[in-house]
């Protein structure tokens, strides 16, 4: 069993230093277990901060201890009730070939389901942060204006589909003219900006007339800053991630803008609020399944899936997840 362990914290990005791949033998499943072969292993922007020991509201990976990680799985055998060989399933494997599982939390997808890797992307955690923190937090109402960056990537893309199903115009921030044009021609988003393009603060406030009354944050930063003087009253922002700012080493230079930030929040009496997706929307879960599913079937939802070869490569695969190199949803493949 080939797995990676976290060797050593990093500062800044992640380097050749902070995974270490090693080989062990296969684990034995004991009573009420089962034995897990990891098919494809998800790539996620959180799992910087399981490489940290900074405080979150998850505990950090420990030193030593094997990275962990959504996966989509065969069960190879099994002792636990509900689950038996062949079953393909949702699982949280870790980034290694094999895993034990007693079932907890595991989802069963049947013996052939159709598209397996999907389940970590639009029909599992990342579409179901998308339409979770939309709907609960966006309210989002036909006509309004909803802006959402990372728009190529699983959680925006949705976001941005489920907006324009509800009847919202839809403006994508992305990064570079091919994710822009996906974004725009495949997705059914109204407008996309490219926010590494000279003038980007200018593109955006052209794209939004009316201002902007849901802005779904995935990134910070430089983004958040060419939004917020476009926020309409009343907006809403569900705080979904911050992925601009998860290798940073110390906050960014400049004046202190926090008494700004707080001075519109209270003038347009705006509402923030973050979310961690299955501890605050964990019991909407099978409502996300129904309906996303069905958006999925009919193709009102499309999905871009990137597929990295190899669990070899997962740690290079992952560092540029978070320059943006991705292209859609980034998952490895194993091959064990
Ligand atoms: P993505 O696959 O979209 O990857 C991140 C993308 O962010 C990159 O491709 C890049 O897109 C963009 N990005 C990276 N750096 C910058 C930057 N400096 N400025 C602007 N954009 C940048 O990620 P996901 O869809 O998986 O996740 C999106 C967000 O949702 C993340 O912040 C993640 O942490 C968060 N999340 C939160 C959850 C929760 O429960 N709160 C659950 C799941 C995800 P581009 O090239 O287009 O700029």
């Amino acid at each position: 069993n080939r797995r990676f362990v976290l060797a050593e914290r990093p500062r800044g990005e992640p380097d050749d230093r902070t995974l270490r791949l090693e080989t062990e033998d296969l684990p034995v499943p004991g009573k009420g277990q089962m034995l897990l072969r990891n098919e494809y292993l998800s790539l996620d922007p959180y799992m910087r901060g399981r490489m940290s020991d900074a405080p979150s509201y998850a505990p950090p990976v420990e030193i030593g201890g094997v990275m962990v990680g959504g996966t989509v799985a065969q069960v190879v055998g099994s002792d636990v009730a509900g689950f038996t060989e062949g079953d393909w399933v949702v699982a949280f494997g870790g980034w290694q070939d094999y895993a034990l599982s007693d079932g907890t939390g595991v989802v069963n997808l049947g013996k052939a389901p159709e598209n397996p890797s999907w389940a970590l992307g639009v029909l599992g955690m990342p579409g179901m942060t998308a339409w979770a923190g939309l709907t609960q937090i966006g309210q989002p109402k036909a006509g309004e204006t909803l802006v959402v960056a990372a728009a190529s990537g699983p959680v925006g893309a949705t976001v941005g589909q489920v907006g324009r199903i509800l009847g919202c115009r839809v403006v994508g921030i992305a990064g570079g003219a091919r994710k822009c044009a996906h974004v725009v021609e495949t997705l059914g988003f109204d407008a996309c900006i490219d926010h590494k393009a000279e003038g980007f603060p200018d593109a955006l406030k052209a794209a939004v007339p009316d201002g902007i009354d849901i802005y779904f944050e995935n990134v910070g930063g430089a983004v958040f800053d060419a939004v917020m003087p476009l926020l309409n009253p009343c907006a809403r922002i569900p705080v979904c991630g911050l992925v601009s700012q998860y290798n940073a080493t110390a906050l960014p230079p400049g004046p202190d803008r926090m008494s700004l930030l707080m001075g519109q929040i209270l003038r347009k009496r705006m509402t923030l609020r973050g979310f961690i997706v299955f501890q605050d929307f964990g019991h909407l879960y099978p409502e996300f399944a129904r309906t996303m599913g069905a958006w999925v079937e009919s193709g009102e939802i499309r999905y871009r899936e990137e597929i990295i070869e190899g669990l070899e490569q997962a740690p290079s695969a992952f560092v540029g997840l978070l320059r943006g190199e991705a292209f859609g949803k980034r998952v490895v493949r194993l091959s064990a």
